[in-house]
């Protein structure tokens, strides 16, 4: 550990931190897949202040930088990360502007999202219960725009607060400053601001009202299969649980960094050419004259349902095919090359490119 107080001379620079930047950290532990190499640096960022100081360092030493929160969704390569890792560990759960039928809600960017998701419902709020159970921090929901069983974050978020790597400032963005879309925003786009903002905060505005149905089939069955017919929040939490702890492997326990795919949307002209060959495909409407189909089914079709490569040590996940799980690879090549099999035979099968949805930094 480099300990970074008053002057240190490294490489001849003089520091002014107080902070611990630890150095040659294994990412391993800092992915749920537990595969990578190392980290030249980490700092595990407690207050949004340590931000500016632990960036300026970086920039000084001609280092990049990039924040992460519990690695539930990020694939390091085996060379590492010659640079400064940011873990965000920033805490807070702030409730705001508070009347009868709604809320806003301030939470810290490294908060356990489930957690926040279960202090919220416990206070009979609704807006994030669809997304229960879904892994990693606050903070990086906004990245990707998370979302579960048709919700999604960018439904509440009012505004996040971050440091403006490019102005040097901490800036609060609204909602529409965002550029939310399916899966996506403007901090995950590297056409736009990849890697600019360091996330601190997020606010959210739920409310005290039920959720409203429709619901996806696969919530209404158990709700009716369960005769729940008021439908709070605390219901709506349990059902997701137990759906998605029924189908879906325990990262704690099992290394996976959750679908490993992204549902594929495709061209009308494309999926009605499928669907004259293979009329059973599952498929729900996107934008405009676009499809979306499931990549699973792809999967399962071009023959990986629950299947073990021996060659990589990487297998799906009986239940999910989308869900890659690590039983006893060595490192992220074989990973990749799992990943490479499945991409080159869907595409052969189908003619149809899946794109992979962790993030592959290096
Ligand atoms: P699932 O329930 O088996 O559903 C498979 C796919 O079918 C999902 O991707 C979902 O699309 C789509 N789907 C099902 N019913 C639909 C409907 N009525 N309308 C439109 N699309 C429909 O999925 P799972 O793997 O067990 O995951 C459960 C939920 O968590 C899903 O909603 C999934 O998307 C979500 N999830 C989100 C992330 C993320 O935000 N990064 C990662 C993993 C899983 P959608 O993806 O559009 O919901």
């Amino acid at each position: 550990m480099l300990r970074l107080l008053g002057q240190v001379s490294k490489r001849a620079v003089t520091i002014n931190l107080t902070m611990n930047i630890e150095t040659h950290i294994s990412l391993a532990n800092h992915s749920t897949m537990r595969l990578g190499g190392t980290a030249d640096y980490l700092l595990k960022v407690t207050e949004a202040s340590m931000i500016p100081e632990a960036i300026t360092w970086a920039k000084e030493h001609n280092l990049p930088t990039i924040m992460i929160g519990d690695g539930s969704n990020i694939i390091w390569g085996d060379e590492g990360y010659s640079g400064l890792v940011l873990v965000n560990q920033i805490s807070g759960f702030e409730i705001q502007k508070v009347d009868q039928k709604a809320a806003y809600f301030k939470i810290g960017a490294g908060e356990n999202w489930d957690k926040v998701v279960e202090k919220s419902v416990d206070r009979g709020y609704s807006g994030i219960e669809f997304l229960s159970l879904i892994p990693g921090t606050a903070g990086a929901t906004p990245i990707q725009n998370v979302g579960a069983y048709g919700r999604e974050i960018k439904d509440v978020l009012i505004e996040l607060e971050a440091y403006d790597s490019l102005t040097n400032k901490f800036v609060k963005l609204t909602n529409d400053e965002c550029s939310f879309d399916y899966r996506m925003s403007r901090f995950k786009n590297p056409d736009t601001d990849k890697g600019r903002f360091f996330i601190s905060s997020i606010t959210l505005s739920l409310t005290k009202a039920h959720p409203q149905k429709p619901f996806y089939s696969v919530l209404q069955n158990y709700l009716n299969e369960k005769n729940i017919s008021e439908y709070t929040p605390a219901e709506i939490r349990k059902a997701v649980i137990a759906i998605r702890s029924n189908k879906l492997p325990n990262p704690k326990e099992v290394a996976n960094c959750g679908s490993f795919f992204f549902n594929p949307i495709i061209t009308m002209e494309k999926f009605v050419q499928l669907q004259s060959t293979y009329p059973a495909i599952p498929n729900w409407p996107s934008e405009e004259n676009k499809v979306k189909i499931s990549a699973a089914w792809l999967l399962e079709q071009a023959g990986f349902k629950n299947y073990q490569d021996k060659e990589t040590g990487i297998k799906t996940w009986p239940k999910q095919p989308l869900v890659l799980v690590n039983i006893s690879a060595k490192d992220t090549s074989s990973l990749l090359k799992f990943r490479t099999k499945i991409i080159d035979k869907v595409y052969d099968k189908f003619g149809i490119e899946l794109k992979q949805e962790p993030e592959f930094i290096s």
